[in-house]
């Protein structure tokens, strides 16, 4: 093991629910009692303020930022999981299969009690669907406003562990959990929304552009890809996600492109514009990638960076390694200063010493 990152002794904090995320998870003992979940924040118990460092406080801050500027931000993950037997380790399908049906009849059971329990657990689970992996799927999850996504995704990746395993499966979300070519992503699906004479509106759209993408749509895409590769660290935080970057499908360089999924950033313009951020790996901690993300979009708005063409050749390449993300990060310093220097010290010791060495 490498070094601790060193945080003042380790000190208690204070964890105070917060009573939005309420909600009951009935598949403890089989639902024979009554028991409830609540995402809490970090507090220091000495003067009550928030952990500078907890990813919840950091996406909070971001969309309060976002806020400021009259903008809301509606999300969504769409994540990819790997499914096996959890005695023998076997993988639930023998072949690659996207779409066929006999590998999602296979599982059919578990996705269907699994939905009724996470419905009740406030989990709004959109489909559930084969991926192209050897016993891969795919569960995109309802759009919210605000945290509510994050909140939403890190409940869902937790319960479905839960919940598998009490049925005899591992539900891997680990981003390249076997050897082989496939590997699970965690696209982050978003848009913002304005107000506009009393109705909301989206602030990607531009009906008079051939495109129908907004000036602050350009100038938010604009932030996204010069950030990108800063952005690598935060949403791909393993050594184990590199084996994901640069393959196909997955994160190579800092570009965009209208419905292409070879981009790092693939975008729907029609009916309604939204950015699918596929730089995110199954193992992403998905406050910090909704924190990155705003951060990068936002500063894109405040600096009206220019939008690069699509599928800009000339575009940078995303890290190999995760100690190049990291590297990369630290020299990002519009990224560094909007997640703050306590988190950056924390993530990047945790990074260096406990994961890396
Ligand atoms: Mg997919």
């Amino acid at each position: 093991m490498g070094t601790i990152p060193d945080s003042n002794g380790w000190p208690n904090t204070h964890a105070m629910g917060d009573l939005s995320t309420l909600h009951p998870i009935p598949w403890v003992n089989d639902g024979k009692h009554k028991v409830g979940e609540i995402i809490c924040d970090l507090s220091y118990p000495a003067d009550g303020s928030l952990l500078p460092h907890c990813p919840r406080n950091l996406a909070r801050k971001q969309l309060d930022r976002l806020r400021w500027l009259g903008l809301e931000f509606y999300s969504t993950f769409e994540s990819e999981v790997m499914l096996f037997d959890l005695e023998s380790g076997n993988s639930v399908a023998k072949d690659m299969g996207f779409s066929a049906m006999l590998q999602l009849s296979k599982v059919e059971h578990l996705f269907m009690d699994a939905d009724d329990l996470l419905s009740e657990a406030t989990v709004d689970v959109e489909s559930y669907h084969v991926e192209y992996g050897v016993g891969q799927y795919e569960m995109p999850l309802a759009p919210r406003y605000g945290l509510g996504a994050a909140d939403m995704m890190f409940t869902y990746r937790n319960s479905m562990k839960e919940i598998a395993a009490k049925k005899g499966f591992d539900a891997a979300f680990m981003t390249k959990p076997r050897p082989g070519p496939i590997c699970n992503g965690c696209h982050f699906n978003h848009s913002i929304w304005s107000l506009d004479n009393g109705e909301q509106k989206n602030a990607f759209e531009d009906a008079e552009d051939p495109d129908n993408l907004s000036v602050l749509f350009k100038q938010w895409m604009g932030g996204l890809v010069k950030h990108a590769p800063a952005l690598c660290a935060l949403s791909c935080p393993t050594v184990n996600c590199y084996r994901r970057v640069h393959h196909p499908f997955s994160p190579c360089k800092a570009d965009w492109g209208i419905g292409n999924r070879l981009a790092s950033f693939r975008v729907k313009n029609r009916p309604i514009p939204y950015i699918e951020n596929r730089v995110p790996s199954g193992s992403c901690n998905p406050y910090l990638v909704m924190a990155a993300t705003v951060a990068a979009g936002i500063d894109g708005i405040e600096t009206g960076a220019l939008c690069p063409p699509e599928m800009d050749a000339g575009a940078d390449g995303m890290p190999h390694t995760l100690q190049e993300a990291l590297d990369v990060l630290q020299k990002d310093k519009v990224i560094a200063n909007a997640l703050g220097k306590e988190f950056m010290q924390w993530f990047v010791a945790s990074k260096e010493g406990l994961e890396i060495k």
